[in-house]
């Protein structure tokens, strides 16, 4: 396997996924330069909607596909942001509306604790019976007044405790080293090489 599509446009996912893989020796193209539409995501998990993401690209451009999907999921909520994390609030989405939501939804409650999840799944073709399947999570708690200016999303409201600070108020390799997408990626580089998809 050299060559692998991204199911996404997001440059910065791209770039940080680029960075991973690239001195492994996979090239990795973004889904655009195959004009490949982004997939319906119709599914209350997150695994689901990433094989469904991953399988659309793999069969659009012909290619091995690799697709993440994240969110932030609070305890007090069952769940939820969960899969809707993107849109909590709406359309059109916004990180603002998104947070002013989450934070009336738990006016009442004490337990603030929250994770986020990352999945990431690789499949070598679209039909594949074995995709390679690596998560992350990242735990922490809901603060009702943000915090830093870094990050985005959640990360302003979202406090690491044994740091005492919030993802917003990281510096970005210290977020990349413990967060959920940094553990996913570290994980699936290991399971590719596991799998001998790349070299050891
Ligand atoms: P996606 O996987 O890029 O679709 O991300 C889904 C949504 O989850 C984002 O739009 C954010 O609202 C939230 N999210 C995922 N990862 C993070 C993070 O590292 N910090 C803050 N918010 C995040």
């Amino acid at each position: 396997m050299k060559k692998l599509v991204i199911a996404s446009n997001n440059p910065g996912k791209l770039r940080e996924i680029d960075r991973i893989l690239q001195p492994l020796g996979l090239e990795v193209l973004p889904q655009s330069a195959f004009n490949i539409p982004e997939a319906e995501e119709p599914y209350c998990t997150f695994i689901e909607n990433c094989l469904t993401k991953a399988r659309h690209a793999s069969e659009l451009a012909g290619l091995p596909a690799l697709a993440d999907d994240s969110g932030i999921c609070v305890d007090a909520l069952n769940g939820a942001p969960g899969v809707y994390s993107a849109r909590f609030a709406g359309e059109p989405k916004s990180d603002q509306r998104n947070n002013e939501k989450m934070i009336e939804l738990l006016k009442h409650e004490t337990n603030r604790k929250a994770h986020y999840y990352c999945v990431i799944v690789l499949v070598r073709h679209p039909h594949d019976p074995q995709p390679i399947i690596a998560e992350g999570s990242w735990h922490g708690e809901i603060i009702d007044t943000p915090r830093g200016s870094g990050g985005f999303g959640y990360d302003p409201y979202f406090l690491v405790p044994e740091l005492g600070q919030t993802g917003a108020e990281l510096p970005p390799d210290v977020k990349n080293g413990m967060s959920h997408r940094g553990k996913a990626l570290a994980e699936l580089v290991e399971k590719l090489k596991r799998a001998d998809l790349i070299q050891s």
